[in-house]
């Protein structure tokens, strides 16, 4: 099919085109990938959404590059910004909102060789963008383990269910959390990001290090303000986690449960993530490992806790009416290198996807103060058009509180609004999947930061362009913070 086109002036294709090709010849000690191979790494998950699907389908970079050192980024991004050509930076391309996906072809830059865990120290650790989650974790873990080491076992505090793929960039640039956020919140949660690296989009790039608070200007606005090429990320001590399913007849049993089981205080956990019937019966279908781990037509709480902590969790799901009907050890887990991980946060959409590709599904966070009740209230009033699924986490501020990635079974665009808004209407703030520009999705506006943090790292406006409205409006954010009518972050002076 033939690629949409997001006219641009500045972005004219055959010149983009013609220029990239010009880099790559320039360049040739860098690896550059410009053969069938481009395509695929244009894309992310953006088919999740129908909506997506039909606006982004068939887009596609000129060339892809993947740098392995810092020297090898500055040479490609400071001839790129001599040629005004698109950059869009990518980690492994799991986002889901078209984040990675270029409106204007040019140049995907690939972080993924860039990759090196930098040191780990009690609590915190510093990596290259492009290390996987899973690798972060393992050579964490590996370090821990040297003969003599007093360091002590440490973890991500929170990884998205794509932890074996995705990147620590990516899931600063594109994501918002996942597994752990029940313990520390979102990734913007305070004292998670403790400081990144960044470098500017000119023709003579500059490295600088933002330290937190400003490290978190460049956060989930899909690369569009900054190339991240270091992150400074706090840690957990890492358990052994066991996996368990609880399974319930009714829906207010598992939904009381996963709300208790989340704020109890003394048992240590990493995840709680309640799937409302026919979700546990679409997941067993989906995926052969799962059969008969839940029984048909029953509401399941999938939960990693601490292994110390299995009592507690036993006592509960007795006291709540819950029948354990799968448990395995870390050990177990580490064997089968298979995790429950893997069917929580949107990896439980991948999964009904496969059975029924009429699914479609929203991102909503509840109100901490009344959760459970807008879960109920919600179900009772949608039906079985919203498949419900909830993750149990904490807020930003610290609150106990869900987060849904409620499965829709989709008719029209319409409908799919109505429903969005139905769930506005109970108090329940909408993070809308369906749409690729920054300020459309969580962030719900323009935030003059994020602009005037665009203007100091990629004044010619080249990083993933298109997807960012402020950027239309930086003369006004400008003025108007001459005129003390906004105040802006301030940055270092570089
Ligand atoms: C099945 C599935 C499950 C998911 N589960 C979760 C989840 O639990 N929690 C969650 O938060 N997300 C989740 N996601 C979304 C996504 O997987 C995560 O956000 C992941 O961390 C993205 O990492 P990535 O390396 O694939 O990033 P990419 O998709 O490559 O990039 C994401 C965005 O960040 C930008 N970016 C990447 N690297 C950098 C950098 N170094 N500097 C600046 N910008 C950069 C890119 O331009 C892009 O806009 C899920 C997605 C899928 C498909």
């Amino acid at each position: 099919m033939n690629a949409p086109t997001f006219a641009d002036p500045d972005f004219d294709p055959a010149r983009v085109r013609e220029r990239t090709a010009a880099v790559v010849a320039a360049l040739p000690g860098v690896e550059w990938i410009t053969d069938n191979r481009v395509e695929r790494l244009s894309q992310d998950f953006y088919w999740f959404s129908p909506v997506l699907k039909r606006q982004l389908e068939g887009l596609r970079a000129d060339a892809v590059v993947r740098p392995r050192t810092e020297d090898e980024v500055r040479a490609v991004v400071g001839a790129c910004a001599r040629e005004r050509l698109p950059i869009t930076v990518r980690g492994s391309g799991t986002g889901n909102y078209g984040q990675c996906m270029p409106l204007h072809g040019g140049v995907i830059l690939d972080l993924s060789a860039y990759n090196r865990l930098l040191w780990t120290r009690p609590g915190v650790a510093r990596a290259q963008a492009g290390i996987r989650m899973i690798e972060m974790d393992r050579q964490m873990q590996a370090a821990a383990a040297e003969p003599g080491s007093t360091l002590g076992a440490w973890e991500l505090r929170c990884v998205p269910s794509t932890f074996r793929s995705a990147t620590l960039g990516g899931l600063y640039g594109g994501g918002f959390g996942g597994v752990g956020s029940i313990n520390f919140g979102p990734l913007a949660s305070t004292g998670n990001v403790h400081g990144v690296r960044a470098m500017t989009i000119e023709p003579e790039p500059q490295a600088v290090e933002l330290r937190a608070p400003q490290a978190l200007l460049l956060h989930h606005v899909y690369g569009t303000n900054g190339l991240v090429l270091e992150l400074e990320v706090g840690t957990a001590p890492a358990h052994p986690w066991l996996e368990a399913i609880v399974c319930f007849e009714a829906y207010e049993a598992a939904l009381e449960f996963g709300s208790a089981l989340a704020g109890a205080p003394g048992i240590v956990k990493k995840s709680v993530t309640l799937l409302a019937a026919p979700i546990p019966d679409l997941l067993m279908q989906a995926s052969p490992p799962l059969a008969g781990a839940m029984k048909s037509g029953t509401h399941a709480v999938f939960v990693l806790v601490a292994e110390f902590s299995e009592h507690g969790l036993q006592q509960m799901a007795a006291d709540f009416g819950g029948t354990v009907t799968l448990r395995k050890t870390a050990e177990e887990v580490r064997r089968s290198n298979r995790t429950l991980v893997e069917y929580t946060w949107n990896h439980t959409t991948l999964h009904a996807l496969k059975v029924d590709k009429g699914l479609t599904y929203i991102q909503s966070g509840f109100d901490p103060a009344r959760h459970v009740q807008q879960a109920k209230e919600l179900r009772r009033k949608l039906g079985d058009e919203v498949l419900v699924h909830l993750e149990f986490i904490r807020t930003k501020e610290g609150a106990m509180n869900c987060s849904g990635l409620q499965l829709i079974r989709y008719t029209t665009d319409a409908r799919l609004n109505e429903i969005m808004q139905i769930h506005r209407d109970h108090g329940v703030f909408i993070a809308n999947p369906h749409v690729y520009i920054v300020e459309d999705g969580k962030q719900g506006q323009v935030n003059p930061d994020v602009v005037a943090t665009k203007m100091r790292f990629d004044p010619l406006g080249l990083l993933n362009p298109g997807k960012l409205r402020g950027w239309g409006q930086r003369e006004q954010i400008m003025a108007d913070a001459a005129a003390g009518k906004v105040r802006l972050a301030t940055l270092p002076r570089f």
